[in-house]
């Protein structure tokens, strides 16, 4: 713990904010998770690269997160230090007509919101995501025919020793619900999205009605992470679920979406373990009844 001390020490002279025994379950949309030893809430690439080598110095390597959107952290918490990139760094703004620069902590329904402002079409697709910039280049996320890698032009980020970066186009790579940061040491923190210029009302009816598409298929009222599962290839992960009689299906207080089979919801009083037990007996009955393996979306820390 001496290490985590003085990262602190080091944290509090740069007057960077923070939080003892952070309960995850307040910054995770699932609202499950026990609690973080510290989280750290940067407001600036300058404060994330000092906190960064401070990590590095002491060989600690620290958890980054978002939103906590896509985010199932374990109910003995996260030991170490955690780094929250989120509504404490925001930041957006114009690099020429048609070119949106933000940094990463930049909600994707406020970024959303500035093209709209601008007249720029190509992010629709994404309003009502509830991720973080960041987040959503790290996974990207994708929604209605359009993911992040369409409109990503670049990401600017820190190694975990805190030097400076960026992944231009040409060497940024995608999958499904993946980028080339999934699974690396780097933060993400800014991002570059190119847009074209496009009629504000027509932007703006594009958003409201995917979004109204959200509200009356997705169980928006209870918490959740969206998908649990990715879908698999030819088949849809809910359609499958619910041709297997899951729907409704509870372990405690997690329940498979009586509205969309492919949400795991918390209907109150869930723990992570029981989400982590539904999502499994759920892919093997999957797997067993249709052959088709699900790959869990949602990332689990802890
Ligand atoms: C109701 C609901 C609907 C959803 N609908 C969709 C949808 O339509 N499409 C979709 O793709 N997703 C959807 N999601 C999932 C989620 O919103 C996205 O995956 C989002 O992009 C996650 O962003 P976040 O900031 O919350 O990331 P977090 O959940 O905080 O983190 C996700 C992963 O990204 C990493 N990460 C986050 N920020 C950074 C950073 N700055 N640098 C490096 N790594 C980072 C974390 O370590 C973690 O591994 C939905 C979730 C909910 C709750």
């Amino acid at each position: 713990m001496n290490s985590i001390t003085n990262i602190i020490e080091g944290a509090e002279k740069l007057g960077i904010k923070y939080r003892l025994d952070a309960p995850m379950s307040e910054y995770t949309s699932f609202r499950t998770g026990g609690k973080a030893d510290v989280v750290f809430l940067p407001s600036s690439e300058l404060q994330i690269r000092s906190l960064l080598r401070m990590c590095s110095d002491e060989e600690v390597k620290p958890f980054i997160f978002g939103n906590g959107s896509n985010l199932l952290v374990s109910d003995d918490g996260i030991r170490g230090v955690s780094i929250r990139l989120a509504n404490n760094f925001e930041e957006i703004r114009l690099l020429d007509e048609t070119t949106i620069y933000c940094s990463a902590g930049t909600k994707l329904a406020s970024l959303c919101k500035f093209a709209l402002e601008h007249s720029l079409t190509g992010l629709e697709f994404a309003y009502g995501i509830p991720g973080t910039a960041g987040g959503a280049a790290y996974m990207n996320a994708g929604a209605y025919g359009g993911e992040m890698k369409d409109v990503l032009t670049c990401c600017t980020h820190l190694d975990f020793e805190g030097n400076p970066g960026r992944l231009t186009k040409e060497y940024l790579t995608f999958g499904y619900r993946r980028s080339s940061y999934t699974d690396k040491y780097f933060v993400i923190t800014g991002i570059i999205v190119s847009l074209k210029k496009g009629d504000k009302e027509e932007i703006n009816a594009k958003m409201q009605e995917l979004l109204g598409r959200r509200v009356d298929k997705q169980p928006l009222d209870l918490p959740s992470a969206g998908s649990f599962f990715k879908r698999p290839e030819g088949h849809f992960a809910g359609a499958l679920i619910e041709q297997c009689g899951l729907k409704g299906f509870s372990v405690g207080g997690a329940q498979v979406s009586e509205k969309h089979a492919g949400f795991v919801v918390n209907k109150g009083g869930a723990t992570t373990a029981d989400i982590m037990e539904l999502g499994r007996i759920v892919a093997e009955k999957v797997l067993g009844e249709t052959g088709v393996e699900l790959e869990r979306e949602v990332k689990y820390i802890g």
